[in-house]
């Protein structure tokens, strides 16, 4: 996934990148993340005068906790990816309204351009923020942990007797 820049923008260069990158060391000590398949990369990169195109999609299997009963919930994703690369440009260059454009394009400041750490970046941004194994997954207990889908536990019962308990007093008064 590597490509040399100047090379790929005056030849004009098209290739397809078909690839798969192991990226589990990425989420090493993320307890959220149970377990990611290999990271498939499917690519359209095209050398264009001053600039290199990345186009297509990533795809990826992943085992991710519930956020709120933490049982795996597995997800197939994809990620679309497209991005526009451009060399460095000198700094002399570079006008007031650089930062505006900055947006538009990643400048890189090497001979080549290797995709894998922006690829690797999309899939971070793109992770679910809170996955749930079910829209209305009741999750766990939080003074006991029991998993509610599961069943329920003594101390959530407990707590509404209380609640019952107090009002019933109120009502001998
Ligand atoms: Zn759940
Ligand atoms: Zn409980």
């Amino acid at each position: 996934m590597q490509f040399h820049i100047q090379e790929t923008m005056s030849k004009g260069l098209k290739t397809t990148v078909n690839e798969e990158l192991d990226v589990s060391d990425l989420f090493k000590g993320r307890q959220d993340v149970y377990r990611t398949g290999p990271l498939r990369v499917s690519l359209q990169v095209t050398g264009h005068e001053g600039f290199i195109e990345a186009d297509g999609e990533l795809a990826i299997d992943l085992e991710l906790a519930c956020s709120r009963c933490l049982d795996p919930v597995k997800e197939h994703t994809i990620i679309p990816f497209s991005e526009v690369f451009k060399p460095a440009s000198p700094s002399a260059e570079r006008d007031e309204n650089s930062d505006e454009e900055e947006s538009d394009f990643i400048e890189v400041d090497a001979e080549r351009l290797d995709l894998r750490p922006y690829v690797e970046e999309a899939l971070q941004l793109f992770m679910p923020f809170a996955p749930l194994c079910s829209n209305d997954c009741k999750g766990l207990c939080p003074t006991c942990g029991q998993n509610l889908n599961e069943h329920k536990c003594s101390c959530s019962t407990e707590k509404i007797d209380v609640r019952f308990a107090a009002l019933k007093d109120l009502f001998k008064e």
